[in-house]
């Protein structure tokens, strides 16, 4: 399978001795014929001296060592020549510009061993082998991987404990990234009084416009969105719903029975200056989400107390809003926790389809796992993998053997 002509210097730039160009493709002689004088293709696979002249302006750039090879039997399979010019950043550079001034290609990194690849010169796995030899700094490193035998069984460990932990740590990653596209429900819970609606209307600030009643079955709380610190909260208050059943009569606490399962974060509302009575400790001891404190009315001026338990607490004035921007604050802090602290966001499960598509991959490659401990026959666990990317492939699409080349040769340098 013979393609355009593509060329490039196959040797790392920088102070070296000499430099190898490569030129491959239908056209290979002829253009090597066309810069480099004199010029014989035969015999193949022999060494010969040459000068390069640049096709436009004649000028000598350099003396140079050539090899030929006709296709099938090249690196890429196809008709290649492999210049050998002098070292350094400038006369190789000049050589490839006279090369590619000729009509050929910049060949795109990894090009040349992708074209001995469809060549059916290598398997894909030798081609990685020699992205990884290329990429080689130790001895040992390079010997583990000359060898195209069998993987070592080690290796395989390791790459499916390298993606255990990824579709672990993409796992983890569903709560805060669900939260961040439906917002991180905040119940607003306290004594009457105490200025739970004042609360929610001035967190709520401009947005006030947009509260809405959830038509539900127990109209026993208001929802309104409300960004703190840049993230999506939704705000539950029993707010102007005083007379609804479901306000707590027995302890004195008015929350909405309905979103405290479902609840991120508490925020409870004691005003500045008063300590918990019994039955508002006992409350928040029974409470599974994180609390905020909220100490309220802090414009009265009274003296403010310690807090009880280890809870975030913040002192703020519906008033006039003293506290409300650090509240915001730890709003953010609390309610997202993994994902506020950190600058670069890694990327985020945001919907439950992926979520429940990442589970099912994490369990084939665990029980890709098992079968290997088990001593099942290598095609027979390997379903399991193949069942995993069938997972991934509901998040991502489909996974063609296309990707997987592409991923493969993305790591290669140009000239290989
Ligand atoms: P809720 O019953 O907990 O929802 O409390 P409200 O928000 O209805 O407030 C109860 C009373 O406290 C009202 O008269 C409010 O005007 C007052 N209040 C609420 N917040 C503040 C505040 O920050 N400062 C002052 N001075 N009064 C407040």
């Amino acid at each position: 399978m013979l393609s355009d002509t593509i060329a490039a210097i196959a040797t790392p730039p920088g102070r070296s001795a000499i430099a190898l160009i490569r030129i491959s493709g239908r056209g290979a002689h002829e253009l090597a014929a066309s810069v480099l004088n004199p010029f014989r293709a035969e015999p193949y696979r022999s060494a010969r001296l040459a000068r390069v002249y640049h096709p436009q302006g004649g000028e000598v750039l350099d003396e140079v060592l050539y090899v030929v090879y006709s296709q099938p039997h090249s690196y890429t399979g196809e008709d290649l020549v492999e210049v050998t010019t002098h070292g350094g950043l400038l006369i190789p550079a000049e050589v490839l510009g006279a090369v590619l001034a000729a009509g050929a290609r910049q060949a795109a990194p990894g090009e040349f061993t992708r074209r001995a690849l469809l060549n059916g010169k290598m398997d894909l796995l030798q081609a990685e082998a020699v992205g990884d030899l290329t990429d080689a700094t130790a001895p040992a490193q390079r010997r583990a991987e000359e060898d195209s035998g069998p993987i070592p069984p080690e290796q395989v460990d390791a790459a499916i404990e390298t993606v255990r932990l990824r579709l672990t740590n993409l796992l983890g990653t569903a709560a805060d990234g669900e939260r961040l596209r439906d917002g991180a429900i905040a119940v607003i819970a306290g004594c009457p009084n105490v200025g739970k609606s004042s609360l929610f209307n001035a967190l709520l600030g401009r947005e006030r416009a947009i509260v809405t009643e959830r038509p539900g079955t127990t109209r026993d709380a208001i929802e309104a969105a409300a960004s703190c610190g840049g993230f999506p909260f939704r705000l539950i208050d029993t707010a102007g719903l005083r007379d609804s059943e479901d306000t707590v009569e027995r302890i004195g606490i008015e929350f909405s029975h309905r979103y405290l399962a479902a609840a991120d974060l508490v925020l409870f509302c004691l005003e500045a200056g008063r300590w918990l009575s019994s039955e508002e400790s006992e409350f928040l001891a029974a409470l599974t989400a994180p609390v905020v404190l909220v100490r309220t009315k802090a414009d009265l001026g009274k003296p403010l107390a310690v807090p009880l338990r280890g809870e975030r607490v913040v002192t703020v004035s519906a008033e006039t809003g003293a506290g409300l921007a650090e509240l915001r604050g730890v709003l953010a802090e609390v309610g997202f926790s993994k994902l506020a602290g950190q600058g670069e966001v890694e990327p985020l499960i945001t919907r439950e389809r992926h979520r429940a598509a990442l589970r099912r991959a994490l369990e084939e490659v665990e029980a890709f796992a098992a079968a290997r401990k088990a001593g099942l026959e290598g095609a027979v666990a390997a379903t399991h993998l193949r069942s995993a990317v069938s997972a991934l492939e509901d998040v991502i699409g489909l996974v063609t053997t296309e990707d997987v080349l592409d991923r493969v040769f993305a790591r290669f340098c140009v000239g290989k």
